[in-house]
């Protein structure tokens, strides 16, 4: 299959000089970008070829596929439920916990479903989710069904609480936490073995654990070894938030990187989530080790992270850390939209610092594309538009409100576009979101069981209730 996109009117390659063509026309061939330049060069390289289809770029500009870099799917039908007004700590222990224990495999299929249709109307192609709390099976099948690129795992966790806080069951725990760090490794390399790179190559499964004071450190070091001697990566959650530096700091002395770190657990392929506690040291510490930060800005204000009073984000991208862009889980971050990211990080740390210069919309774009796809490894197939890579890009539809008018494409599409004016996503050669339909599923009723099953969910968590702690002493003391 051979298909010209023709005459675009902008195509930001994101390639290392962060070329973007004017007038410009691109070759897909099966699933790969077969050619990409002006018009006229591609034109003269293809004279007299046909091509199985042909389509008119004049009012369409072209973008790489977003790359989520954090995400959980299985937290899906949790949106919109747990109030604003927690620290992360609180919002983990006493809501994202229950919740997770008790949501079903059947909730977690239709979650990762609805989830994967917000994100490729959203021009995301590829994600780095945190895993199932079952199998990653679950999430691999809802991939198969709409085409979509990513990694996946088991969610796994193995340092229980001194005491059960309220609305949580033994039973529950017994469910959430593996006994120890072993038993957890030893189903997570099965795992990796049975589901990494599967659909033709565009499932991945990775080491991933849950990180931070439910996971000892024995499990968080042994993730990243068992990654690499699977040749794969691991992502876990560290340094997410001040308080946790914090408790950190007064049980052992330093904060989280530096406790990992001097165990041996942060290397070049581990994923940390948030990283919003991170000191001066810890940032040069985490571009000497070549490890990766997946960045979350709306998640980071929906639970007051302190991004912009403590992040040292810009500083990271200085020193040559990766850092990419991720959405969080819809609890957390509220959506799955890279481009509402982009937007955000695009400003806040202009406004915080008074420095219009400092993570700028071209910042913005290389963490949503490429930036996060060097973040999942992953850079030498996918994050920018290159000839030999896959064809995984967004075409926007330029004859719309947000596109009229424009000079510069890259402002446009930070500052003024959103997802509304997306009319195509394409994964691996194919136009899996196209006529305005996820192609291959039933939208509505991916929609409507999601209804049903996220009410039921909520009622079995107890979070329908009124009195659910919005402060926690969880972990503070012991373990
Ligand atoms: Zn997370």
């Amino acid at each position: 299959m051979r298909t010209l996109i023709e005459n675009l009117n902008f195509a930001f390659t994101v390639d290392k000089n962060d070329t973007v063509l004017r007038n410009a026309s691109m070759v897909v061939e099966n699933d790969r970008i077969a050619d990409i330049g002006t018009a006229s060069e591609v034109a003269a390289r293809h004279n007299g070829k046909s091509f199985d289809k042909v389509i008119d770029g004049t009012m369409l500009g072209i973008c790489p596929g977003f790359v989520d870099s954090h995400v959980h799917l299985s937290e899906t039908l949790s949106r919109a439920v747990f109030p604003d007004n927690l620290n992360t700590r609180a919002w983990v222990f006493h809501w994202a916990k229950p919740f997770y224990a008790y949501i079903t495999e059947e909730d977690e299929y239709w979650g990762a479903l609805l989830g994967i249709t917000e994100m490729l109307r959203g021009g995301t192609t590829c994600f780095l989710d945190m895993g199932s709390q079952y199998d990653p099976g679950i999430v691999i099948r809802a991939m198969d069904k709409t085409g979509i690129r990513g990694i996946t795992g088991r969610h796994a966790a193995d340092n229980r609480p001194a005491e059960l806080p309220r609305g949580w069951t033994e039973e529950m725990a017994d469910h959430h936490f593996f006994p120890d760090a072993q038993s957890a490794l030893k189903v997570l390399e099965e795992n990796v073995l049975r589901y990494n790179n599967t659909l033709d190559g565009r499932a991945r499964c990775w080491v991933n654990i849950e990180g931070k004071e439910p996971c000892s450190l024995e499990l968080h070091v042994g993730a990243v070894a068992l990654a690499e001697k699977l040749g794969v990566g691991t992502t876990y959650h560290l340094a997410t938030s001040i308080e946790e530096a914090k408790v950190c700091e007064s049980k052992y002395g330093c904060w989280p990187i530096t406790r990992v770190d001097n165990a041996g657990g942060i290397r070049k392929n581990l994923v940390i989530a948030h990283g919003a506690a991170v000191s001066d040291e810890e940032v040069k510490l985490l571009a000497e080790r070549g490890a990766s930060v997946a960045f979350c800005p709306c998640s980071s204000f929906k639970l007051g992270k302190g991004a912009t009073s403590i992040g040292k984000y810009p500083e990271m991208v200085r020193a040559g850390v990766k850092v990419g862009l991720g959405t969080d889980g819809v609890s957390a971050a509220g959506n799955m939209n890279l481009m509402r990211q982009m937007l955000v990080v695009a400003g806040m740390f202009k406004d915080a610092r008074l420095k219009p210069d400092v993570f700028t919309a071209r910042d913005a774009l290389r963490a949503a594309t490429i930036e996060g796809a060097r973040a999942l490894m992953w850079d030498d197939e996918i994050g920018s538009l290159e000839i030999g890579k896959k064809a995984d890009f967004i075409l926007f539809d330029l004859d719309h409100v947000e596109w009229t008018p424009f000079y510069d494409p890259l402002q446009a599409l930070v500052f003024s576009a959103s997802t509304a004016s997306i009319t195509q996503t394409w994964v691996d050669g194919k136009a899996v979101y196209a006529d305005g339909k996820v192609q291959g599923v039933d939208e509505a009723g991916i929609r409507r069981k999601a209804r049903e099953l996220a009410a039921a969910a909520v009622v079995r968590a107890g979070l329908h209730e009124h009195g659910v702690e919005t402060t926690t002493t969880l972990y503070d003391e012991g373990n």
